[in-house]
């Protein structure tokens, strides 16, 4: 591998928006170079089976349609590498990123598809049941858990959503709160605390996920409960308590991180760190970034919808954009 080139269109991440964007461009004759990143695919490919994407009636597992997305995308021409841009130098266009290996890449077009992670709680049992019956998709892995038991942590509006989303087909929902009081908005608190199947354990965390690691089936979460919340703070006061709650799963509702840090504050993201298009934050809206040339698709910016078919509309957008830019710059200059 050369350890500097220059590219047409350079798309970092290569979840649904990545490999939609690369499609795009590839069949323009753009030539993307598309890098993987630390967890390829995305979090579409942690998903077992995806049955609300249009176009596969029975469904489809996420990996499978990651790997099919990315396969038709290197059809045109589409390159992909290993790679994370651990910075994006000054200056551009073209712009230069400095890669974690060391690599140097100048691009005339910049897709950033870097994503979102979902926060973990980094317990014992979470990673090794990750995708199976620990989910941070009510949306992609709700109905996995019909007439069974699940518990959602976290008291914001991901984790009300999540558990009113559950409510349609597990029998009962227990939110684990670290708190008295939620944080989500005054609609949603009401709605998730007047429904009849939604249970709240206030004060209490989550410390170990139980269940068999090797089919991914959870049986309960390990919990620590203190009067005055915060329970991981207060390991050592005799008043914290412990005990085990069964469940056949687990949806963590505590935030997203977005994959921005290596922007290094020259593409404009929010407080959270979502990137800002110039259309303002109404997600799908608009993939147009502060910075000429440089464009954004799927949960870096979109932090409501987060699905795969719209990261996929966003990614679509995204490469159609570049190419008019591109376009644009080539175009001979109008004499007047
Ligand atoms: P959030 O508002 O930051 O809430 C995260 C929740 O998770 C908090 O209750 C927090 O507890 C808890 N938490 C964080 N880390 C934890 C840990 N390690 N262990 C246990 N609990 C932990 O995040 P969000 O709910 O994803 O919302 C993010 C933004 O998106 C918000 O502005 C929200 O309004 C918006 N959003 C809107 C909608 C909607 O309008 N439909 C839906 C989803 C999200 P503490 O309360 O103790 O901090």
């Amino acid at each position: 591998m050369s350890n500097s080139e220059h590219v047409s269109v350079l798309i970092a991440g290569s979840g649904c928006a990545g490999h939609t964007a690369a499609i795009y461009a590839a069949r323009a004759d753009l030539k993307p170079l598309v890098l993987e990143g630390n967890e390829p695919g995305g979090q579409l490919s942690l998903t077992s089976d995806v049955e609300n994407f249009p176009g596969f009636p029975e469904g489809v597992g996420g990996f499978d349609l990651i790997e099919n997305m990315k396969q038709q995308a290197q059809r045109f021409g589409a390159r992909y590498e290993y790679g994370l841009i651990a910075r994006l130098e000054d200056g551009g266009p073209p712009y230069t990123v400095e890669l974690d290996n060391g690599k140097r890449i100048t691009a005339d077009s910049l897709i950033l598809a870097t994503g979102a992670r979902a926060r973990r709680l980094d317990v014992p049992g979470e990673g090794e049941m990750f995708g199976r019956g620990v989910s941070s998709c009510a949306t992609c892995d709700g109905a996995f858990f019909r007439d069974q038991v699940v518990t959602v942590i976290g008291g914001g509006d991901s984790a009300m959503e999540e558990a009113l989303f559950l409510t349609r087909f597990a029998t009962k929902v227990i939110v684990i709160h670290r708190r008295e009081a939620l944080r989500a908005s005054k609609i949603m608190q009401q709605r998730a605390l007047e429904h009849a199947k939604i249970e709240f354990l206030w004060n209490s965390e989550v410390v170990s996920v139980l269940g068999d690691h090797e089919t991914g089936a959870v049986s309960g979460v390990e919990v620590i409960t203190h009067p005055e919340g915060a329970p991981s703070d207060k390991l050592d006061d005799p008043r914290t308590e412990r005990r085990t709650v069964a469940c056949d799963g687990m949806f963590l509702g505590i935030g997203h991180i977005p994959n921005t840090d290596f922007l290094g504050g020259r593409v404009t993201t929010d407080e959270e760190g979502y990137i800002v298009t110039v259309k303002g934050h109404s997600v799908t809206e608009d993939v147009k970034t502060n910075l000429e040339g440089v464009y954004a698709c799927g949960d870096v910016v979109d932090k409501r919808y987060r699905q795969a078919i719209t990261a996929a509309g966003m990614g679509c957008k995204a490469a159609m954009e570049a190419e008019e830019y591109l376009a644009s710059k080539l175009a001979p200059t109008a004499v007047g």
